[in-house]
Formats: structure tokens, sequence, C-alpha cells
């Protein structure tokens, strides 16, 4: 029997893993979830002696059931390969008693890599399996790290197009600069004047269209999702936690069974949701702690259970996670409503009316393994300064929120627990909050003089990703108004 997906607005909404995965988005707005979180069929004790690729595959089988033994082990071997520039995939590094999970060692050096990689494959062998023979229209909004990564890996894959909306003032440099050098025929990367939320707005609007949905059906086309709303995405997120509790074990830092705690860097709640689903499978996971910056909407809600994101819209020098509508987070809210569609319609439907939300006293207790935290931008440039100073270690600004937030949860709390912090981008990625966090005669420097003075300082070696678009071309350059998306990709795909 396989494993079906329920759309978290209407439970009659149902899908196989392939079906959700070609869909992204369910009809009714709502998120897929799996009907069931299985429980973890693999030993702890041997997870220890397993490569990445074989844990993926002990995980991601018990998600995707509808794919076959061949259909996965094709998927994970042409995801997890020399695109990563280690055969461990996610190493685990120890610095001053925490362990940072590397999550930035694909072609984008963001985390975003480690389901990006594997989403191309996915979504085409579901095309295969499911007869679609319309061409798949990727529509993705980013706050800088997906659509690189998408864009990676959906250049020039047939019967796919990808369409890339990101904030035209809230990137850094190197991350615009590496989607508008994007090559393939099938990609366009579009600026928008507003912020990310304003850019995943409007595309969650045009996935509901109706109207375009059957234009777009009538030239050959359907829409899929490469954002954290795809199940897709999810999945093989679920997988490092797995892997990096074998390592530690491993490595002789914990015993099979013993509780670690993780903290996560934290926007759209796709990565923490990974770790929460990771410990439903039962992998000994204490603690979720769920690291905010400035735009902390989610430290907040999980200190009040009022979900509110009328508040400013912060620039911060962690991008990726300048977000104040974290879409992940409705996957959780069903599932502590005790998987009720209808709650968390409701719910749903006054955080777009009103902009908040407050959940109920039982749904609250439900989600007490969470403990949220903020950093200020401020923070964030002492934490690295400090970490470097003491160990020679670079954090990028994203990781570095995590790093500051554990670092005052030890300190309050105590807990002595064994700690994996999920290490989201390279600081290669942020060179300028980086470098001026560690030496303040940087500032006057330009990007490329940044990126090398980093390698420098730090005695590694300057990832491919950045060494590519040195001198690379721009190839997109359009920046239009929230209001034209729709005509964007219109345009785009030749559709009147
Ligand atoms: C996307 C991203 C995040 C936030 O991850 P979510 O899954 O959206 O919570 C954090 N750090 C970096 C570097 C990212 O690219």
């Amino acid at each position: 029997m396989d494993l079906m997906y329920r759309s978290t607005r209407n439970a009659e909404n149902q899908a196989t893993a392939s079906q959700a995965i070609l869909k992204g988005l369910a009809e009714d707005g709502g998120l897929f979830v799996p009907e069931r979180i299985p429980k973890l069929e693999v030993s702890l004790a041997a997870l220890g002696d397993m490569t990445y690729q074989e844990t993926a595959y002990a995980v991601m089988k018990q998600f995707l059931t509808d794919y076959t033994e061949e259909e996965l082990r094709y998927c994970i071997r042409s995801a997890y390969d020399a695109k990563f520039d280690t055969t461990e995939i996610a190493p685990l590094r120890e610095a001053d008693g925490a362990y940072y999970l590397e999550l930035f060692h694909g072609a984008t050096i963001a985390f975003k890599d480690m389901a990006l990689s594997i989403l191309p494959y996915l979504m085409t062998t579901a095309a295969k399996k499911n007869h679609e023979e319309k061409e798949i229209v990727i529509l993705t909004a980013t706050s800088g790290d997906t659509g690189k990564a998408a864009l990676a890996g959906f250049a020039d894959v047939p019967g796919t197009k990808i369409i890339v909306f990101y904030p035209k003032n809230g990137v850094s440099a190197v991350q615009e600069k590496q989607m508008v050098t994007q090559k393939g025929a099938n990609t366009c990367v579009i600026g928008i004047r507003g912020n990310f939320d304003d850019a995943q707005t409007g595309v969650k609007k045009l996935f509901g269209d109706e109207a375009l949905g059957e234009t777009l059906a009538k030239a050959g086309y359907r829409f899929s999702s490469a954002n954290s709303i795809n199940i897709g995405r999810l999945v093989p997120q679920i997988v490092y936690y797995v892997y990096a509790y074998g390592k530690l074990m491993k490595a002789g830092k914990i015993k099979a069974g013993e509780t670690i705690n993780a903290v996560v860097p934290t926007g759209n709640f796709g990565n923490i949701l990974a770790a929460y689903y990771a410990k439903c499978m039962g992998l000994p996971i204490g603690r979720l702690i769920c690291a905010s910056n400035e735009n902390k909407v989610l430290y907040d809600f999980f200190r009040t259970g009022v979900y509110d994101r009328n508040r400013e819209f912060i620039l911060t020098s962690s991008p990726s996670m300048d977000i104040l509508i974290s879409s992940n987070l409705e996957r959780l809210i069903y599932r502590i409503a005790g998987d009720d569609a209808k709650e968390n319609a409701r719910l749903m439907a006054e955080l777009s009316s009103k902009g908040s939300y407050t959940v109920s006293d039982s749904m609250k207790k439900e989600m007490q393994d969470f403990t949220g935290g903020f950093a200020t931008m401020t923070e964030v440039s002492a934490e690295i300064a400090k970490l470097y100073a003491k160990t020679g270690y670079v954090l990028d600004t994203h990781t570095a929120v995590a790093s500051c937030v554990y670092r005052a949860y030890r300190e309050e709390s105590g807990d002595q627990t064994p700690t994996v912090i999920a290490s989201t981008a390279s600081p290669y990625k942020f060179a300028r909050s980086v470098m001026e966090a560690i030496d303040s005669n940087c500032a006057g420097m330009d990007d490329f003089a940044l990126i090398d003075e980093l390698s420098r300082i730090s005695g590694t070696r300057v990832p491919w990703a950045i060494e590519e678009i040195r001198s690379a071309e721009v190839l997109h350059d359009k920046v239009i108004d929230k209001a034209q998306m729709e005509a964007a990709v219109r345009e785009f795909l030749g559709i009147r």
C-alpha cells in the first residue's frame, strides 16, 4: 500500500508521492503532507557505516513509496555525485563545542542544493510515471538561494522550463550575479520591485489562477514548484539529519539512541520542518531550535502562539531568512491541529485576510519540541568574528544566526546535549558581510577582492561556483513590478 499525501486544506484531496511532486501545491492552495510519518526502518546502529547515498535511499523510500527501487536509486545517484565537492556530501565540522553540518558543498554553495539537485530527477521521473505529456514549467520565488539552485538543477532538462522571480534589492551581490548569469534556453530570471513575500505571494496567486491554468494546458504546459512547498524538496532534506546522527556515532561523539539537539537558521520553515519529520520518524532529536534574524515572526510565534506578519519587513545580512510568511509552518499547524484540514484552512484564511492567527492552547502544547530564538545583525557579525578568532572557522551570516542563538540557548538553559547546527551557506556567498565582520578595513573593497581576502584568511579555496561568475556575462536583466508577473510568464512561454 502506497503512502498517500493529503492537502493541508482538504483531506479529500489526495495524491501519490509522484503526483504530489508533479503538482507542487495542491489545487486548494494547501500543501501536500504524508498521511502519516513512517518510522525509520533502518536501525540507528547501522547508520554510522552508511554513505550519504545509502542513507538517502533508506529514508526516501519510506516516503516516496510509488517510486520503484530502480527509479529512486537512479535519482539519488544522479543528484549526489561529483557536483558536490566532497564525497561525504554533507560533512560535519566541530568548532567550539558544536557540530556544524555543512550543507553547502553542492553546485551553488547553499543548502538548497541538497534538495534541488535531486528534485529535477524526482520530477521528470514522476512525469514519466504519470504519463504526463505537458511540458513542466517550474515557477519559483526566491529569497536568493533557491533560485540559483533550482536554475542549476533544471537548466536544459528536457521537458521543463524554469522561471525565477527574486526581490531586486533583497539578495546579496553574489546571489544576484549567480542567477542573472544562468545559461540554458529553458531558463528565465526576473527581478521584482518588492520583497520576497511579494514574490512568493505573486507566485502562489499564479498557481491558483484557474483561467491561466487552462490557457497553459491548452498551450501544452503545466506549472509546478521548486519551492519548499513541494514535498519533493522536503523529503530529501530529512536525509541529512539522519546522516548527521550516523556521523556523530561513527566519530564516537554519541552512542546509538542518545539524544541530540538541532539548531536551524530559518526562513520559510522548510529545513527545520525536515528536522521535525526526522524526529517524528524516531531519530532521537530533543530540542528543535528555530533561529531567526530580525524578522522574528517565528520567535514570537513559539513564545506566544500568535503568528503575526503585520510588522515591518527588515532587510538583514542574512537575506535568505528575510521572510514574514513562512509557508511550511502550515504543515506544522496542520499536524499540531491533529491533522485537521478544516481548522488549518480556517487559520490560513485568517492569515491571508488579517495577517495573523492564534493557535489554541492544546496546539501550543503540541509544539513544545520547538524553542525559538533570534539574533540581530550586530550579534551575527560579532559571532562570526568571535568564532573565527577562537577557531579559524568562518561562518556565513545565516549559520551565524543559528550559532548565536545556540550559544544564548546553552547559556540560559545549561543544556549540554550534543548539538548539530545546520550550516546553510558557504561564507563565500556572503563575503561582504562576513569579511566586514572579521576585518573592519575591508569596507571599501570590491566583491571579488573580498572573496580573495576570505580565501586568504580562512585558508580555503575559492569554490568553483564563485570562480564561474567572476567574468560571466549577464544574460537576464529584466526587472518588473509585482503586478506584471503574469504578463512576464505569458511572454516567456509565448502565450497570450
Ligand atoms: C533558504 C535558506 C535558509 C532558510 O531555510 P528555510 O528552509 O526556508 O527555513 C537559511 N539559510 C540559507 C543560506 C538559505 O538559503
